[in-house]
């Protein structure tokens, strides 16, 4: 298998260092402690993409609603000029420091985002290889203000991304960077994403509790057959619901069909398709017939 992601969530997306790449078995020289005269230098001015799964480890840690925490402490921008969104953390009023810095260090620490937890490497792209591994690869951002480059402590980055717990936060975002992978690469050949493709990227992939009420609206019940065991999953597991909702882009953006449709639904959804290359042909014949009347008469002429 060769599906590629995009970077679509570099850490450092405004840094001025042009790393060097590399793959996990680099050796680095690296540790962040308490004490080092740089503490909190680096969430003093943040620039912090999150992914999908950022977002649900967030909401839990402050037992909030993702709405909530989404107008509170995040800011959307712009994967791409007029395309999907992203969001960031959002710095405290006025400033550049992030909401989650205290004097003793991160107040979030346990669920910290992936790109807090990979600083100071920078995931610049991830290749599945096969069903079973990846390859990836990384950046080490050496900035001035970060004095953790010379402690006396040498690692890989694989063994950094595994002290850091990064792994699960990859495995996790995984369905979600194939999705702006996708959306990236479809482009000008099926246009400009409407703005209601827009608006359902953003709640499925961010807004996991909005998402949860609209799986139980009357809209997508009726359309959709979901075992009652799965939706009794969907309804409690925050991140059951963000892997499912994956899933329902990739149906409804890219018509790649893993959920299944009640059948009354699908029926109609039969006779629309049936309807349409019926049309389809009958203009297609009255345009032949057309054409030939034209012909016949330029021929008379
Ligand atoms: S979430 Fe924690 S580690 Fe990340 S920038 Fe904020 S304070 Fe720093
Ligand atoms: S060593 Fe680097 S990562 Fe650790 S507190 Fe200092 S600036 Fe931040």
């Amino acid at each position: 298998m060769t599906d590629t992601y995009n970077a679509a969530d570099l850490p450092f997306p405004g840094s001025p260092v042009v790393p060097e790449m590399s793959d996990g078995s680099k050796q680095m020289q690296f540790r962040c402690r308490k004490g080092i005269a740089c503490w909190n230098a680096c969430c003093s001015n943040i620039d912090i993409s999150l992914t999908p799964y950022d977002i649900v480890r967030l909401k839990q840690h402050l037992d909030m609603s993702s709405t909530e925490l989404l107008h509170k402490y995040t800011v959307p921008y712009e994967l791409e000029p007029g395309g999907i969104a992203g969001v960031k953390l959002r710095p405290v009023e006025n400033g550049t420091a992030c909401q989650f810095m205290t004097a003793e260090g991160c107040s979030v620490y346990q669920d910290r985002p992936t790109a807090c937890r990979y600083y100071p490497v920078a995931l610049l792209s991830m290749r599945k290889q096969d069903e079973y591994t990846d390859t990836s690869s990384y950046a080490l951002v050496k900035e001035e203000h970060c004095l953790g480059h010379q402690e006396p402590r040498s690692l890989t980055i694989d063994e950094y991304r595994k002290e850091q717990g990064v792994e699960e936060y990859d495995e996790l975002a995984r369905g979600w960077r194939q999705l702006i992978l996708k959306k990236k690469s479809s482009g000008p050949s099926i246009g400009k994403p409407t703005k209601r493709s827009l608006q359902l990227f953003f709640m499925v992939c961010y807004d996991t509790d909005r998402f949860r009420e609209f799986i139980i609206s009357d809209g997508f019940t009726e359309l959709y057959d979901i075992p009652a065991d799965e939706m009794k999953k969907l309804l409690t597991d925050d991140t059951e619901l963000m892997l499912f909702g994956f899933r329902f882009l990739k149906q409804v953006l890219f018509g790649e069909n893993s959920i299944p449709l009640q059948e009354a639904a699908a029926e109609k959804r039969r006779e629309r398709v049936h309807d349409k290359s019926q049309r389809i042909e009958h203009e297609a014949r009255e345009k032949r017939a057309a054409e030939q009347d034209d012909m016949y008469e330029d021929h008379e002429d």
